[in-house]
């Protein structure tokens, strides 16, 4: 049976990490039904701002979150969101362990070879690669109860991801609109999911949360966008599957690049 221990910083209150612990506690068990888990997991609970709310480090199955961005000091903490948060990178964790992100892994590096990509494609083909990962962390979280979980967790991420993409997109940098173009697709696994589960209504609310954003994007890049969601929707273990999402990736990167 997998334990989940806690490491809270000095300045992290005691309820707080309590209620992260619980959460976390009661993901495994679940997760644990019915997927192999590593059998000691660690929560580290920061106050310094992370990359992300909560990130894994494998070599020592800990996850590392971020207890100010979940708003536990204000008092505005979500039991549902954070359950949600704390599923998903459990899933990540039950999906090493099984093999389906090496899996993963060696479909973008043999499509990374046979495209013949240097160094300064490799960041982005690792951002690409997390894309497709938590599409299948996802796929695996709903269709094991923890929906309304996960749903409860994107609407919170979301909003404050969009607090700092604001801008319209005439007066975006070209830098800026590669970037923001990225992180568009790094948001897509939170509503694809739902559409790849029979779940369309959750799915169609978390899209409109982030769609309303990027409607002022040049049509030919809507078009091009709807098309990385569509290769995103279908996506499966294979290299065609893999292989369609990055050219269709590509493809809008380099009109991007135009701009
Ligand atoms: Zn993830």
């Amino acid at each position: 049976m997998a334990v989940v221990e806690s490491e809270a910083g000095p300045s992290v209150e005691k309820d707080g990490a309590y209620i992260i612990i619980r959460a976390a506690t009661h993901a495994a068990q679940r997760i644990e039904a019915s997927h192999p888990l590593p059998t000691r997991i660690i929560v580290k609970i920061t106050t310094r701002p992370q990359r992300s709310d909560a990130h894994i480090s494998y070599s020592n199955w800990k996850i590392v979150i971020d207890y100010n961005s979940m708003n536990i000091q204000k008092g505005l903490i979500d039991q549902k969101a954070l359950e949600g948060l704390l599923a998903h990178e459990i899933m990540h964790m039950a999906q090493k362990l099984d093999g389906t992100e090496d899996k993963i892994i060696q479909l973008f590096s043999r499509e990374f070879k046979a495209r013949g990509f240097g160094k300064e494609m490799l960041s982005m083909m690792v951002e690409l690669g997390m894309v497709v990962k938590d599409v299948f962390v996802n796929d695996a979280l709903i269709q094991e109860g923890f929906g309304d979980a996960l749903f409860r967790h994107y609407q919170i991420v979301i909003q404050s991801r969009l607090k700092h993409m604001g801008l319209p997109f005439e007066e975006l940098s070209g830098k800026q609109i590669k970037s923001d173009f990225l992180a568009l697709v790094g948001l897509f696994p939170s509503y694809a999911s739902f559409y790849r589960n029979g779940k369309r209504q959750k799915g169609e609310l978390i899209k409109s949360m982030i769609s309303w954003h990027f409607s002022d994007f040049p049509e030919e890049i809507s078009t091009l966008l709807k098309g990385i969601e569509a290769s995103l929707l279908a996506v499966s273990l294979t290299q065609e599957g893999i292989h369609a999402f990055i050219s269709e990736v590509l493809g809008c990167y380099s009109l991007l690049s135009s701009y």
